[in-house]
């Protein structure tokens, strides 16, 4: 995957017309990109930044039905997660895993509603099933949750979802992507839309964020994935357009995994102001969250408030006997959920879904807002399923279900290259041949300057950020840590790229910018 080859395919193609050109390189966006190459279609994927850098990669990393959701009643939006999750699990399995969870059971009520509930969850996974639920006594809950707040403790009833590492799966669909023959290009910021003369979406004008090439991609079928900023391409195509987005921002610290202890995660069904907060083992450090704070505008680079901290905070401490401060917080990331607007106005646009919504404007722009990211391939599925009534040409069946994402392995290997699957063997490779690329870039971390080469010839990243946030998690795992190897990963990027010490000092300074949002 490599960013100038597919620049120069797009550039040497300026009157080609692909089937489908993809707006947004998150989940929404590579969920419809997989499904339509599984069809045999043609694609490009532009993304305005770096692939995943929206909402795609500030998740808290579960693949799940959604326990809340199945209390709520929504019983067909959790029973096609259930299933999005077993077939991520099965085509990915270098970058999830099954995680237990524990609820910890402070009443005898609250003990026969989450057993029961969770039983029924079981039940709904069928085939998908990860491992059963079932209620454990006080002894092991504190065995196994050696943190949790023992006063009242009547046990905890564990139950089991998917946990994965969302940038990572991102840049192995991207990898899938173009292994199908699709085009993906980061740092490409759609400006404008191409229209026939019937006024018909025939395409979109981009421009090359890294080197200002202002190009055009014409398309039979545009697809709008561009999650919290969707309202913005729905008025280049008609400036009148009502809002279809409402952001909702929700932020998680990360702490030391010695605050919880154990591998279990903490699942609290209902603090204090009614909502979940999930403690949750990853890359070896615990990630705490969230919130739900309505915001007016989309974000980029969203920022946690201090009330969003202070209410992550006191509900960790209200729940865990090592009660983690504010020194303790070694990230805090935050991001937007694109939550689907109420219903619109059917003059406009159509309605197709309930748990995600697909709309189809007059021009033939077609939106896929709402959703989550576990449910990416079949907002996918659902997406390009409108490709024959937008284009008048029929397509083949999906086959998204069952690809297997670049990288996979059987059976993966546990430890720091495990996210890599299959490529893991050419990174030891390059360190046997040449030691000095084993080097550890930070003492605590065990990231090596092989992987930021590897990561530099393969993985498509044009900025220091992209290596340290989304192909690395380390600035969400340990902010302090990412600033700190910022200089040894610039200077190995240069050399690689053939870029000069202006370059190097120009992606220190905008790290150190982006950096000290994740530090509190
Ligand atoms: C706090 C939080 C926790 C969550 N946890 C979970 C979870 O655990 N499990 C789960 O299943 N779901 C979870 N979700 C939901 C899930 O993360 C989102 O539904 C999903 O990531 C949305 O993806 P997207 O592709 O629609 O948007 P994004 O990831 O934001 O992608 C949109 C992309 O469009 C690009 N873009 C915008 N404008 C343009 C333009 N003009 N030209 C080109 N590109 C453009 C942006 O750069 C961006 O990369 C969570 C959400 C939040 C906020």
């Amino acid at each position: 995957m490599n960013r100038s080859s597919n620049l120069d395919i797009l550039k040497s193609n300026q009157d080609k017309i692909w089937d489908l050109v993809v707006v947004g390189g998150g989940s929404s966006g590579f969920g419809v990109a997989l499904d339509a190459l599984s069809r045999g279609l043609s694609v490009v994927v532009l993304d305005k930044s770096d692939f995943a850098k929206g909402t795609s990669s500030r998740s808290t990393k579960l693949l799940h039905g959604g326990v809340r959701y199945l209390a709520q009643g929504d019983i067909l939006l959790v029973l096609e997660a259930l299933k999005e999750r077993g077939r991520l699990l099965a085509n990915a399995p270098h970058l999830t895993n099954n995680q237990p969870f524990i609820i910890p059971i402070y009443s005898w009520f609250d003990r026969v509603q989450y057993s029961v509930g969770l039983k029924i969850y079981d039940w709904m996974a069928g085939k998908w099933r990860l491992g059963k639920s079932r209620f454990i006594g006080k002894s092991e809950t504190i065995n196994r949750l050696p943190q949790i707040k023992q006063g009242g403790l009547k046990g905890g009833v564990v139950y089991h979802d998917g946990q994965f590492d969302d940038a990572r799966m991102i840049v192995a669909l991207a990898q899938t992507c173009t292994e199908m023959g699709g085009c993906v290009l980061n740092y490409a910021k759609v400006t404008d839309l191409l229209k026939d003369e019937n006024g018909t979406i025939s395409g979109v004008r981009f421009v090359d964020q890294i080197d200002d090439n202002h190009l055009q991609v014409k398309s039979k079928m545009v697809v709008n994935a561009t999650g919290v900023f969707a309202d913005k391409i729905l008025k280049m195509d008609n400036s009148g357009a009502r809002k279809s987005i409402q952001p909702s921002q929700g932020i998680h610290l990360v702490f030391d995994q010695s605050f919880l202890g154990g591998k279990d995660a903490l699942m609290i069904p209902k603090t204090s102001d009614g909502r979940v907060l999930f403690a949750v083992p990853w890359h070896g450090k615990l990630v705490v969250g969230t919130t739900d704070t309505l915001k007016d505008k989309p974000q980029l680079e969203p920022e946690a408030l201090e009330k969003e901290i202070d209410f992550v905070l006191e509900t960790a401490q209200a729940y865990l006997a090592k009660k983690p401060t504010r020194a303790d917080v070694l990230s805090v990331f935050a991001g937007l959920r694109p939550l689907a607007a109420p219903k619109e106005d059917g003059a406009k646009t159509k309605e197709i879904s309930r748990t995600h919504k697909v709309i189809v404007s007059d021009s033939k722009l077609v939106t896929i807002t709402g959703g989550k990211w576990t449910t990416f391939r079949q907002m996918g599925e659902d997406t390009v399923k409108h490709f024959p009534k937008v284009t008048g040409i029929s397509i083949q069946p999906s086959k998204s279900a069952d690809i297997k994402l670049h990288g996979y392995v059987a059976k993966p290997e546990q430890g720091p290259l495990s996210v890599y699957g299959s490529d893991a063997d050419h990174i030891r490779a390059m360190m046997k041949d040449k030691p000095e690329l084993a080097e550890r870039l930070h003492p605590d971390h065990p990231y090596t300057a092989a992987e930021v080469v590897w990561i530099v010839r393969n993985e498509m990243p044009a900025k220091l950020e992209d290596v340290l946030s989304r192909r690395f998690r380390v600035l969400l795992l340990d902010a302090k840590a990412a600033k700190a190897m910022a200089p040894k990963v610039a200077r190995i990027m240069a050399n690689e790229i053939g870029k000069d010490a202006e370059w190097i000092s120009g992606q220190l300074a905008d790290f150190e910018k982006v950096s000290s949002k994740y530090i509190i």
